[in-house]
């Protein structure tokens, strides 16, 4: 280990944690590192508004600064070499989110290939960008990249020890987030786990409780997610496009934020919510929302699935109006019953 005032200082121990992140990747782009572009890190510490932002990347870090600027006052133009937006995302959610920050004036080129870039992020830069119309020239003021993670497993003896990487780099673990070394744990981002902070979270107990002699994996974890664009994004458990690509049979509903009351009161009526259930049962096995409270609101869902309770649970509930939460039971109205008879709701009328 080097010391900070220099010289080395050599620990030993009997357990080793390997807690150790990921950094903002920058792409082999001609020009891009020599223009100094702004990564999170230093697009959350700027004493100046960017005339021009172009975001190399549409993730969730790309999106939420982009839309954090553009609020600010910059004019904002998203690249992203995919043929849309969140790639893992269905496609209403992702025409969803577009439109949103289209609305706002957030410009988006896709699917674009940068070329390369000219001058330096803060001054000008200028980008040269092949689209499906042919090649352009942008003029930016600043350039962020945000186009993907690199693990922090490099230049410190992981392999040497036993510690073996991936392919990508991250940290070869079983499910008990244990290494190909003896005594070795990986937890977080460098591990290859789900990126977020709630996961690395988790990651720790599992290697806790394990210790503790417990039986934790990362098996059938139900990991849930935000993105926090105004409104927000919140997902957990299957997506639509995966049931169809799995051959998971599924019964989907969706439900407008404009049909939930609370919407009314607050003015907040863009997004939707939309559920999957399986066709054969009535467990829900998936949920997304865009909408003001998204996180909270999936929370609700989130518990249920970890119930496993019927949707119709959520369907019948008494939920408190005029909550967010309260659009739930409409949501699951809409869920296409069953063809069993026996499935079929009462009306009203027979049961008042
Ligand atoms: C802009 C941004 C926004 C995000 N927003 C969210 C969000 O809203 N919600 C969410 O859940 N997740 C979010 N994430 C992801 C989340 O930050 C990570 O998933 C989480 O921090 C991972 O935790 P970790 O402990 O694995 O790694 P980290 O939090 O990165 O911690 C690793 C630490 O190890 C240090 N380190 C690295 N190498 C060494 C070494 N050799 N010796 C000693 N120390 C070392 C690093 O400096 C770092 O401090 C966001 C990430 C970014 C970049």
């Amino acid at each position: 280990m080097q010391l900070n005032d220099g010289g080395t200082r050599l620990l030993y121990g009997d357990r080793l944690f390997l807690n150790l992140g990921t950094h903002a990747a920058i792409p082999p782009i001609p020009g891009l590192q020599a223009s100094q572009p702004l990564t999170h890190v230093e697009a959350l510490e700027l004493d100046y508004l960017p005339a021009h932002l172009i975001v190399l990347g549409s993730g969730y870090i790309g999106l939420e600064m982009a839309q954090a600027y553009r609020r600010f006052g910059s004019r904002v133009t998203i690249i992203e070499t995919g043929p849309r937006l969140m790639s893992r995302e269905d496609p209403d959610v992702v025409n969803e989110v577009q439109r949103i920050l289209s609305d706002e004036g957030i410009q988006f080129l896709l699917p674009a290939q940068v070329l390369d870039v000219y001058g330096r992020s803060g001054e000008e830069v200028w980008v040269t960008v092949r689209t499906q119309s042919g090649e352009q020239e942008l003029d930016g003021s600043d350039i962020l990249v945000a186009a993907g993670r690199i693990p922090n497993t490099q230049w410190i003896g992981l392999e040497e020890s036993g510690v073996e990487l991936d392919a990508r780099g991250y940290i070869r673990v079983n499910e008990r987030l244990e290494t190909t070394a003896p005594d070795v744990w990986a937890m977080g981002d460098c591990a290859g786990s789900p990126q977020f902070t709630h996961v690395a979270g988790d990651d720790f107990r599992i290697i806790s409780e394990n210790l503790a002699g417990g039986n934790r994996s990362t098996r059938d974890r139900l990991v849930p997610y935000c993105l926090f664009t105004d409104p927000p994004l919140a997902h957990v458990g299957l997506r639509e496009r995966e049931a169809r690509r799995d051959g998971i049979a599924v019964r989907v509903a969706k439900l407008p934020m404009t049909a939930v009351l609370r919407t009314e009161a607050t003015d907040e009526t863009q997004g939707f919510m939309k559920a999957l259930v399986g066709r054969d049962d009535d467990l829900i096995l998936g949920f997304t929302m865009i909408g003001a409270e998204a996180g909270e609101v999936m929370a609700a869902v989130q518990t249920a699935m970890l119930a496993k309770l019927p949707y119709q649970k959520l369907r019948d509930a008494i939920l408190a109006h005029p909550t967010m939460a309260e659009g739930l039971g409409s949501l699951f109205e809409n869920i296409p019953l069953r063809s069993a008879p026996a499935e079929r709701r009462q009306p009203l009328a027979a049961t008042a």
